[in-house]
């Protein structure tokens, strides 16, 4: 049983050194117990917090613990009533081949109606988040101005698609032009600019002419910085994420401006919501599942994977996520189904 565990608490960006890769052997589930076979695991950018010891919503990783993370599994062996051997279930098993699981929190899976990954994106925790996050936070009408940055990743695609399911004008900022190209191409939105390109913020505020009224902020930083100017009285920023913040250990250079920013909120009479998914809308679940599901059938909504093979390269697809080098909802296959 391999396992990848946490050996240090990163400061600035993890590197390869703050995992350790273990073999233990295969635990023996015991009355009332299933050995699960990790199929797909789920990588996401929470797990950066879960790797420091700072205050947060969630209780961080113990050193020398297996990494936390959602999973896609196979009942191995079962001595539990309600689950047979080859049962396909969503898992929280983390970063490792097998885990035990006494069944609670299970949620059964059917391989037959869409690809058993799809649990870990488009129908799971960041479609979830991309669905609440938009519509019960940032409430976008018909003809309004959406901006979405980590437009491609997994929750910003989401934003994205529904936002145009909901007749808005959606702007979308991706890292790169392949990844432009794709949200244009691919997610229908109305524009999608690069927030590396030197002139971001003027590009920001010629595509769009009527302001901003829905800012879904992943981000923050620099385009944090582009979008403030550009929101509407009345505008809505469900604050899902700071990505660009994570790795950080200092506070920016610059003058401090979170007097200019409060000054913003008060002219404009924004509304700045920050959310965690399941600890605010777990009651909403199957909302989302209906409306989701739904949309995937009639072909509505495109999801783009990047499945990574094997375990052991779970720890470099990490990295590359916080800093933007994955492409879609990132999962690692770590198993054979
Ligand atoms: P993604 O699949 O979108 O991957 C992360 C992406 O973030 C990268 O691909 C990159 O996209 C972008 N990024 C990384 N660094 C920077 C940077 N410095 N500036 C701008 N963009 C950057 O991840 P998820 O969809 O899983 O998560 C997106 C956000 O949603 C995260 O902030 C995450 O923490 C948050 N989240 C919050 C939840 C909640 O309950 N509040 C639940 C789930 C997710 P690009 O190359 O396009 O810049």
């Amino acid at each position: 049983n391999r396992q990848l565990t946490l050996a240090s608490r990163p400061v600035g960006a993890p590197t390869v050194n703050d995992f350790a890769l273990h073999e233990t052997a295969i635990p023996t589930p015991q009355s009332g117990e299933v050995l699960l076979r990790t199929v797909f695991l789920s990588l996401d950018p929470y797990m950066r917090g879960r790797m420091s010891d700072a205050k947060s919503y969630a209780d961080p990783v113990a050193i020398g613990q297996p990494m936390v993370g959602g999973t896609v599994s196979r009942v191995h062996a079962s001595h539990h009533p309600d689950f047979q051997v080859g049962d396909w279930v969503l898992s929280y098993s983390g970063w490792q081949d097998y885990a035990l699981s006494n069944g609670e929190g299970l949620i059964k899976l059917d391989p037959t109606q869409v690809p058993p990954s799809y649990a870990l994106g488009v129908l799971g925790m960041p479609g979830f988040t991309a669905y609440m996050g938009l519509l019960d936070i940032g409430k976008p009408q018909p003809g309004e101005t959406i901006v979405v940055a980590a437009a491609t990743g997994a929750v910003g695609s989401m934003v994205a698609q529904i936002g145009k399911l909901k007749g808005a004008k959606v702007v979308a900022i991706a890292g790169g032009t392949d990844k432009c190209s794709y949200a244009r191409d691919n997610l229908g939105v109305d524009a999608c600019l690069d927030h590396k390109a030197d002139d971001f913020a003027e590009q920001l505020a010629k595509a769009c002419p009527d302001g901003i009224d829905v800012y879904f902020e992943s981000v923050g930083g620099k385009v944090l910085d582009a979008v403030l100017p550009l929101l509407n009285t009345g505008a809505r920023i469900p604050v899902c994420g700071l990505i660009s913040q994570y790795n950080a250990t200092a506070l920016p250079d610059g003058p401090d401006r979170l007097g200019q920013l409060m000054g913003s909120i008060l002219v404009k009479r924004m509304t700045v919501k920050g959310f965690i998914i399941f600890d605010d809308y777990a009651h909403r679940y199957n909302e989302f599942a209906q409306d989701m599901s739904q949309w995937l059938n009639e072909g509505k909504i495109h999801y783009r994977e990047q499945i990574v093979d094997e375990l052991d390269q779970a720890t470099q697809a990490f990295i590359g996520l916080l800093q933007g080098e994955n492409f879609g909802k990132l999962v690692i296959r770590v198993g054979d189904d």
